[in-house]
C-alpha cells in the first residue's frame, strides 16, 4: 500500500505543468469525450528548426501519453511568404522525428470561407467595423503601454456601411492598406491586443492552396483560436510570447457562432546558445549564401541536423532532458551533442579513416601481399557484426601520428619508436623521406610479424595506437568537418548584427581522406563513427558514386560530459 502510494506520489511530482493540466482536466469531466486533442500548427514560411522540435515532442507526445491526437495544422494566413515547399519540408521533418498525424492534417486556409462568416456575423451584430485609419494614424490611436488608446473616428460607421465596405473589400475594389475590418472591443484596455485588433486585411497576394480566391485574408489572432474551436482543440499549447494575446484568444473563441472553446497554455521556447532560432534569419542566411540551403549541415534547421548526422531518438531524448517549463532560459549547446554522441555510440559502426594523411611503408613486409584483419562493427554492442579490414605493405596514418622530432609526452610514432598499428601488428619508425619542400611523404618502418593482431609474446607494452588504412585497397573520400556557425553565445549579442559573428571556419572540406573499403557499404542514414575523427553520415545529397562524401555529425570530444565530471554531477 504505502509504496503504491510513494510510486503515485512520485509520478505526480515528475509531471511537468501541461501533463497536470491535463490530468485534472481529465479527472474533472472538462475534456469531451475524454479525448486530449492538441496541435502543431507552424507557419509554412520557412523549414522547422530545432525549437520546433520542442514543440512537435509536446504535442505529438502529450497527445500519445493520453490516447488523444495531435492535428498538424498548417497556419497559412501568409500568402506572400509561403511555399508548398515548405508544407512538405515540414511534414518529413515531423515523420522523420517520429511523430504521425494520421488523417489529421488542416490548413488555415480551408476555414476561410468559415472566418468570412464569423466576420460577416460580427459586422451584423456590431462587433466588427470596417476602419480606413492609415498605418501611422493607427498606431497613434492604440495607444501606448502606459496610456489607452483612442477610438478611431470609423468606429460608430453603420452596420449597413460595414457589410457594404468589407464586401467591396473582398471585391478587389480597394488598394491594399486602405481598409481593415476590426473587433470593436476595448479601446482602452490595458491589454493593447484587446484595443479593436484587426480582423481582416486586403493583400492582393496568390496563395498557394486558394490561389486568387481571395483578396482579404484574416490575421492571426482572429485565425489560430477559431481554428483550433473548428477541429475541438482541447489544450492549444504555444511559446511564451502569445501569453499577452491570450485575452483575444479567449474573445474569439467566446464569439456567439463559436461552439467550443479550447484554452490556450504557454510555455517556455526553446533557446540554444550559438543557434538562431527563427525562420526569418535563417531564411536570410539561406538568401545571403552564407549557407548552401535550408539543409545546409550547418543550420539549425530540421533538415540540417539530419543531414549533418543526428538522429531523430537523440533529439527526443534532448527534448525530454530539457523538460517544459514556464520560464524561458537558454540551454547550452553542449547538452544537445552530448544527446547526439550518447546516442550514436551505441549505434555507430566504427570505421577507420585517415583524414590527414601520411604514407607508411612497412620495408620488412612482403609486397604484393595483402592479409585481413577482422574488426568489431560496434564494440558497444553485444551482438554487432564483423568486417574485415585489408592490410599491406603501403599505408596511410594521420600526419599527426608521427612526429619528426617528439615533443616530450608523445608516444606516437617517431623514429626509433615502437607503436601499435589498431588490429594489426607493432611497427617501429626508422627513417623518412621528405620532397622539395621539406614535407615528409614517407615514413618507412619495420613491423615485428610475431605481433599480429596486437600483442606479442613477451607481452611488449607500446603505448601509442594508431589507426590506418591500405594505401592500395584504400578509397578516397571527402570528408566536410562543421563547426559552429557562428563564434559567440548570443549572435549579434554585442553588435546587434548576428552577421558580425559568423565562424568564418564553420566549414572545413578534405578532399582526399582514406577510408577502409568496408565505408562503400555506407548508406544513406546510416550512423558511422570514423575512430578517433568523429561521428560521421554519408552526405546522401552532394555524393557522387566515384566519390563519397561524408558528413562530420560531431566529434568525439565531449565537454558537456567533461563540465558535469568537473561540477561533481
Ligand atoms: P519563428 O519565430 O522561427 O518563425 P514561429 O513561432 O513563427 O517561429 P511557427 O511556424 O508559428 O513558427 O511555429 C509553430 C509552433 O512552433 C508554434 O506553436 C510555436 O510556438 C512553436 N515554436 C516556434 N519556435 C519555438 C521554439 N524556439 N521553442 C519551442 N516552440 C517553438
Ligand atoms: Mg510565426
Amino acid at each position: 500500500m504505502e509504496e503504491k502510494h510513494e510510486e503515485e506520489i512520485k509520478e505526480k511530482t515528475s509531471l511537468n505543468f501541461l501533463e497536470r493540466i491535463i490530468e485534472d482536466d481529465l479527472a474533472n469531466g472538462r475534456v469531451p469525450d475524454n479525448t486530449i486533442v492538441t496541435r502543431f500548427p507552424p507557419e509554412p514560411n520557412g523549414y522547422l528548426h530545432i525549437g520546433h522540435i520542442k514543440s512537435i515532442c509536446l504535442n505529438f507526445g502529450l497527445a500519445q501519453k493520453y490516447g488523444g491526437r495531435c492535428h498538424l495544422r498548417l497556419d497559412d494566413t501568409n500568402p506572400e511568404k509561403e511555399d508548398m515547399e515548405y508544407i512538405d519540408s515540414i511534414k518529413e521533418d515531423i515523420h522523420w522525428l517520429g511523430f504521425d498525424w494520421g488523417a489529421y492534417e488542416y490548413y488555415a486556409s480551408d476555414y476561410y470561407q468559415q472566418l468570412y462568416e464569423v466576420a460577416l456575423s460580427l459586422i451584423k451584430e456590431g462587433k466588427a467595423y470596417v476602419d480606413s485609419l492609415s498605418a501611422e494614424d493607427m498606431k497613434m490611436y492604440r495607444g501606448t503601454l502606459t496610456e489607452p488608446g483612442k477610438n478611431s473616428p470609423d468606429r460608430d460607421r453603420s452596420i449597413e456601411e460595414n457589410l457594404r465596405l468589407f464586401d467591396e473589400m473582398k471585391q478587389g475594389k480597394h488598394p491594399e492598406g486602405s481598409y481593415i475590418l476590426r473587433a470593436k472591443i476595448d479601446m482602452s484596455s490595458p491589454n493593447i491586443n484587446l484595443r479593436d485588433p484587426a480582423l481582416y486585411r486586403i493583400k492582393f497576394a496568390t496563395h498557394p492552396r486558394t490561389g486568387d480566391t481571395w483578396c482579404i485574408y484574416p490575421m492571426y489572432d482572429f485565425t489560430h483560436p477559431i481554428s483550433d474551436a473548428i477541429e475541438g482543440i482541447t489544450h492549444s499549447i504555444c511559446t511564451l510570447e502569445f501569453e499577452d494575446h491570450r485575452p483575444a484568444y479567449d474573445w474569439a473563441t467566446s464569439i456567439d457562432h463559436i461552439d467550443h472553446a479550447p484554452h490556450q497554455y504557454e510555455f517556455a521556447r526553446l533557446n540554444i546558445n550559438y543557434l538562431l532560432m527563427s525562420k526569418r534569419r535563417l531564411l536570410n542566411l539561406v538568401k545571403l549564401g552564407i549557407v548552401t540551403g535550408w539543409d545546409d549541415p550547418r543550420m539549425p534547421t530540421i533538415s540540417g541536423i539530419r543531414r549533418r548526422g543526428y538522429s531523430p531518438e537523440s533529439m527526443r531524448d534532448f527534448i525530454s532532458r530539457i523538460g517544459v517549463a514556464k520560464v524561458e532560459g537558454v540551454v547550452d549547446y553542449s547538452l544537445m551533442e552530448f544527446c547526439v554522441r550518447e546516442d550514436l555510440n551505441k549505434r555507430a559502426e566504427r570505421l577507420m579513416v585517415v583524414l590527414d594523411p601520411l604514407k607508411v611503408i612497412i620495408d620488412n613486409y612482403p609486397e604484393d601481399t595483402i592479409e585481413y584483419f577482422e574488426a568489431v562493427n560496434n564494440p558497444e554492442s553485444a551482438d554487432s557484426e564483423t568486417h574485415q579490414i585489408p592490410f599491406g605493405r603501403e599505408l596511410y596514418i594521420e600526419r599527426e601520428d608521427f612526429m619528426e622530432e617528439p615533443a616530450k609526452g608523445y608516444h606516437r610514432l617517431y623514429p626509433g619508436n615502437e607503436i601499435r598499428l589498431k588490429y594489426a601488428y607493432y611497427i617501429t619508425a626508422n627513417s623518412i623521406v621528405k620532397d622539395e619542400n621539406g614535407t615528409i611523404v614517407e615514413v618507412h618502418c619495420t613491423y615485428d610479424p610475431l605481433s599480429r593482431g596486437g600483442t606479442t609474446p613477451d607481452e611488449r607494452k607500446v603505448k601509442g595506437t594508431s589507426h590506418w588504412v591500405s594505401a592500395t585497397e584504400g578509397v578516397t573520400i571527402e570528408a566536410r568537418l562543421y563547426d559552429k556557425l557562428f563564434l559567440t553565445e548570443y549572435p549579434g549579442g554585442a553588435t546587434g548584427n548576428y552577421l558580425d559573428d559568423l565562424n568564418p571556419d564553420s566549414l572545413v572540406v578534405v578532399t582526399d581522406a582514406k577510408a577502409e573499403p568496408e565505408i562503400l557499404n555506407a548508406k544513406a542514414g546510416d550512423y558511422l563513427q570514423f575512430i578517433r575523427n568523429g561521428y560521421f553520415c554519408v552526405d546522401n545529397k552532394e555524393s557522387k558514386s566515384d566519390k563519397l562524401i561524408f558528413n562530420r555529425t560531431v566529434t568525439l570530444k565531449d565537454s558537456w560530459a567533461k563540465m558535469k565530471k568537473k561540477m561533481g554531477m
